[in-house]
């Protein structure tokens, strides 16, 4: 069976696109209770663009600082609570912000009209109805978020996404401007997403002539951005990592991620640890099952002399590595690309203990 996906209806790209955001909402106010309800970082509030965002006296705009976690299934059922029962629903959901944010419109536009509690619905189509008209504003790029099929939700039990047709946005507005803000860390932590998207994507065994040509043009990119002679936080280059964001997010749709996203998967689900920065201090020790792309990866590293830490696993119990090798050697469907449908002949929990304990 080959994967047949649903992707984003429509997209704009360009220099201050977000200006149209307007226009582009105006063409579903009818619908529902006639309102625009819009989740944006809490990042922009008192800046600039909170004076641009398009919204009406009858809309909800609503901050969410998502520095201390991760989206929550809580979070999600919490806000889609209190906006039906104080308003109604929404003619629409519009995300503004990173992957956080992008996750938390796609998933409370799912809710909206599924009941019962998101954590209901973490996995593979599980979601029953298709939710209400989305859009997707990105001001950090990398993670995919903006044209992914996931939402990814922390829950009392499991960190899954809510992952079907319905969860890809209806409309993204991809405004370069709006990611000039972004401090550099995030800015090479979040880009390193996509490199190490790509590179996982091309390295196993569902990568195809599809998955390929998307990930070869993203790694162009994240080549010229973090490596090339003009490298760096520009403008040219903000253009450049909005499309590589998705790009790469496309590739990895068509393909998978691998043993760096399974170890990752293990410290945000164990340590709480954000995913792009997890996956930067996994990527680092992984120069055996991808050797090209680590030894780039830490030109990289030494180029924008960013700070990664290294020697954090003297810190971890023998239970944390184990619960971690665990949360990581249960996403098979990983290994399986990375290593081989034999994969469980080569890999075992003590080995991935292993790898993290390299960390
Ligand atoms: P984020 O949304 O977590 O934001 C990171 C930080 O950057 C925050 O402090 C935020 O306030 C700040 N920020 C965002 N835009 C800014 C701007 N323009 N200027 C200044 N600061 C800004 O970042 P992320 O790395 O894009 O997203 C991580 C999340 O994405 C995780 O929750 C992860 O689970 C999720 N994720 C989802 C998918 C998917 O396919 N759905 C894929 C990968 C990761
Ligand atoms: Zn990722």
């Amino acid at each position: 069976m080959h994967k047949n996906f649903k992707g984003i209806e429509k997209t704009v790209f360009g220099r201050g696109a977000f200006a149209q955001l307007g226009d582009i909402l105006e063409e579903r106010r009818q619908d529902n209770d006639k309102f625009m309800f819009f989740v944006v970082d809490n990042y922009f509030k008192g800046k600039d663009l909170e004076k641009k965002i398009p919204a009406k006296p009858q809309d909800v705009v609503r901050f969410i600082d998502v520095d201390p976690e991760e989206p929550t299934t809580q979070l999600i059922d919490s806000l889609r609570d209190e906006i039906l029962s104080k308003k109604g629903l929404p003619s629409g959901v519009v995300g503004i912000g990173g992957g956080s944010i992008m996750d938390i419109a796609k998933a409370v536009s799912l809710m909206f009209t599924n009941e019962g509690s998101s954590t209901l619905y973490q996995g593979l189509n599980l979601v029953k109805k298709p939710g209400i008209y989305h859009v997707g504003v990105p001001t950090i790029s990398g993670t995919g978020a903006e044209v992914s099929m996931t939402a990814v939700l922390t829950g009392p039990t499991k960190k899954l996404g809510l992952k079907c047709e319905w969860t890809v946005f209806n409309q993204v507005v991809l405004d370069p401007d709006l990611i000039a803000s972004v401090p550099r860390n995030w800015w090479f932590y979040t880009g390193m997403d996509t490199y190490i998207h790509c590179i996982e994507s091309e390295n196993g065994l569902l990568n195809n002539a599809y998955s390929h040509s998307y990930a070869e043009q993203s790694l162009k990119l994240c080549r010229e951005i973090y490596l090339g002679p003009n490298s760096g936080q520009t403008p040219e280059n903000d253009d450049k990592l909005m499309v590589a964001s998705l790009m790469g997010g496309l590739s990895l749709t068509y393909s998978e991620v691998g043993v760096c996203h399974a170890l990752s998967y293990g410290l945000s689900k164990i340590l709480g640890m954000r995913h792009c920065y997890a996956n930067c201090i996994a990527f680092n020790h992984l120069h055996d099952y991808y050797a090209e792309g680590v030894t780039e990866f830490k030109e990289m590293i030494r180029k924008h002399k960013i700070d990664l830490p290294q020697g954090l696993s003297k810190d971890w119990t023998d239970e944390q590595i184990t619960a971690m090798a665990n949360v990581s050697y249960n996403l098979p469907h990983m290994w399986n690309h990375a290593v081989g449908p034999d994969w469980k002949d080569k890999v075992t929990v003590k080995d991935i203990e292993g790898l993290f304990r390299r960390l």
